[in-house]
Parts: C-alpha cells; structure tokens; sequence
C-alpha cells in the first residue's frame, strides 16, 4: 500500500506562502487533527538542541504546531527524554534551562514544556514487544502516557546511524537513558593513534568513564564502553571511528523496535513532520552545528512514520551537495549524501526494518501543497 505524504517546500516569495502558513496547512492535509480530540494531552516530540547547537528546528515552527493543536481545544506540550551522555540535557534542570537557552519556553511556544523521563531519566514504562533484539522497552512515561503524539523532526545526518529522522527521534529519543543504553550496546569505538593528538576532549565527554589517556593517546576500555558515540562526535581530528561490523545494523534495528514500542500504544494518535532544512551532517546533539550539506528542501507531514521517511531521505539524495561542507564526494543528484558522510552507515537500514517490522510503507506519493 501506498501512503501519502504532504510537502511544501522552503522556498517563499509571499506571506502567503510563509514556512509557518505551510506547516498549518501540512498539519490539516496530512490529518493531524484527527489524531486528537478535545482535552487530549498531545505530546510534540522534539529535540531541544544541545547547548552550543544553533541548527535544530526553530521554536517559531513548534509554536504554530502548538497553535493547530489548542484550535482542536487539544492541550499540547513540548517533551523530550535526558540524554545517556554527559551534557547540557542530561537531566531534567539541565535540559530545560538548554530548552529556555535555545529559545523554547512557554513564553515563546505558548504550551508547557515536560521532560518526558523525570529529574533523573528513571521515570519510564516498560513496553512488551517480543522483537528480535528488544522484548521490552524502556519508553518514557510523558510520552508513554501522552493520548496523543506529534514527532517533529529535523531531519539530518547521524555519525551512529548515517542518517536522523523519525526513528530516531522517537526509537533513540523518547527512550530513557536505560533503553538508550540498550540500543547502543554492542557498537564499540577504536582509536587511530596516528591521527589522536591527545587532546582528551573524548574522556572529559565519555560518560561511562572508560577513556583514560596513556602516553598522550587515547585508550578506550572496552568492557567499560556503553557504544554512546559521544567521543566520536566530540574529537577534533577524526581518531575515533566505530569498528564496522553488524553493529551499527543492530543499533538500526534496536532504535526502530524502540520506535513501535513508543508507537504501540498511539494506533491512529501519531503525527509526523520532518524538516528537511538545514541539513547537518551531524545531529543536535553536538555543541556546535556545522553547515549544511544541501540546499534547505522544505517540510513533510505524514500519518506515516517510514514513508515520510523514506521522502526526506529521497530529497536529499535528489538533491545536488554544496561544495565546501562536510561533503566530500557523491554531490551529483541520486548519490547517497549520508553514506558519503559516515561511509561505515547503511542509514537506509532503518527504512527498511522499520517496514518490515509494519510500522509503515516505504511507498508513498508526495503531495504537494
Ligand atoms: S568510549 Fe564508549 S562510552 Fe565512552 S564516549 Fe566513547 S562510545 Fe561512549
Ligand atoms: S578527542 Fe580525539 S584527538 Fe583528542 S584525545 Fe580523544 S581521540 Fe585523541
């Protein structure tokens, strides 16, 4: 079956034709307001951004989401779980004064903000879903709970799993710290010692304290490494890569279980945008936000979490890269643009599974409006 999939695209000559005029009208066409009735506490899954990022999705854009939702006289707020790593989302103090800092607050957004797993990232449910890798996740009770959901998505590019998008947002990002431990067992980092300058930026970032540096290189220990990527993200110089095996395919296939498992609960109550606008190479959770690798695309919405994206994925492939970023070759239209950036990923994967596993088709028409 195919499913629909609602586009508009970035560009705008006319007030009219406003980015916040055409994510109201996606959020009609794609149907969101049937997703919630009057009273419904409707949960906006979003990534706040790390502090330092500056390129996640721009409060202005959640506020008119808030907006659609309170003329359904549906109650929304704005929720996202604590991150694994050391950071600025770590708990809940943290997270929202990261959220406030970047420009979410009730002031701005109209709508409350709750961190979806508590002061500490304890407070989650556990979900039965007898999959291949997960039997039961640890999805947080905000969002568990919530009668209703919308993931708003910037989708972009992701040094663990090639490419971010809906799964991640939901599979990594409403699970607790707990399940995103789960998920990332198994994907072990090595160090290039010819390339590390042992700056010790990995070990002051690794929050399982299994980095020390020895003869002014770093060396990870494996049987203390959780697989949060984190040094990878945060080294200057390119010394750290994952060691290619079947890992980054189970960590895949970890995070889409997790994404039915958050889905499992909301049949016919889910909602997805995805912004396909500065698109990173790697996601908000890095202190700093490096270019774009194509031209800003525009937002989808769909009722379908693996066909919306599917079509971001599309778009961005469709796409020529921009010279002078992070892109160093497939800048021709139809190339892979996330697996020229992290060559050891198979982002696609996610797709894949995510429609074996029935949470949607990877068919979709995309319906301009
Ligand atoms: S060494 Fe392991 S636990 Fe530490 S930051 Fe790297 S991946 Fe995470
Ligand atoms: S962050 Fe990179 S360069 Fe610095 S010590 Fe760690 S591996 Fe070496």
């Amino acid at each position: 079956m195919r499913s629909k999939v609602y586009f508009s695209r970035a560009r705008a000559q006319s007030g009219e034709a406003s980015l916040l005029n055409k994510t109201g009208k996606l959020f009609k066409e794609a149907g969101f307001d049937k997703i919630m009735k009057e009273d419904d506490l409707v949960a906006i899954k979003l990534h706040f951004g790390e502090g330092g990022n500056t390129r996640f999705i721009r409060p202005i854009y959640i506020r008119e989401v808030v907006e659609q939702v309170k003329k359904m006289k549906a109650k929304p707020f704005l929720t996202d779980a604590n991150t694994l790593y050391r950071g600025t989302r770590k708990n809940a103090v943290d997270h929202l004064n990261t959220a406030i800092g970047n420009g979410f607050s009730y002031a701005t957004i109209g709508a409350p903000i709750i961190i979806a797993d508590g002061l500490k990232g304890k407070s989650f449910s556990e979900v039965r879903i007898d999959k291949k890798h997960i039997k039961s996740a640890k999805i947080s009770n905000e969002i568990y709970y919530a009668d209703a959901l919308i993931a708003v998505t910037h989708f972009k590019g992701h040094e663990g799993t090639g490419m971010a998008g809906s799964m991640k947002n939901l599979g990594m990002g409403a699970a607790s710290p707990a399940g995103k431990q789960v998920q990332h067992a198994g994907v072990l980092p090595s160090v290039n010692k010819n390339v590390c300058i042992g700056c010790a930026k990995c070990k002051k970032w690794c929050p399982a304290e299994a980095i020390t540096i020895e003869n002014k290189k770093s060396f990870i220990h494996s049987e203390k490494c959780i697989g949060c990527m984190e040094c990878v993200t945060v080294c200057p110089t390119g010394a750290i890569s994952i060691m290619w095996d079947e890992s980054t395919r189970n960590l895949q296939e970890k995070m889409v279980e997790y994404a039915y498992a958050v889905l499992e609960n909301k049949q016919d109550k889910a909602g997805f945008f995805s912004f396909v606008m500065d698109v990173t190479p790697d996601c908000d959770c890095c202190n700093w936000s490096d270019v774009s690798i194509v031209p800003d695309i525009g937002i989808l919405a769909s009722r379908d979490p693996v066909a919306i994206e599917q079509a971001s994925f599309d778009l961005v492939n469709a796409q020529e890269g921009l010279k002078g970023t992070a892109l160093k070759n497939a800048f021709s239209s139809g190339k892979d643009k996330f697996r020229a950036l992290h060559p050891e990923v198979e982002g696609y994967l996610q797709i894949d599974y995510a429609e074996r596993l029935g949470l949607g088709s990877k068919r979709y028409d995309l319906v301009e409006i």
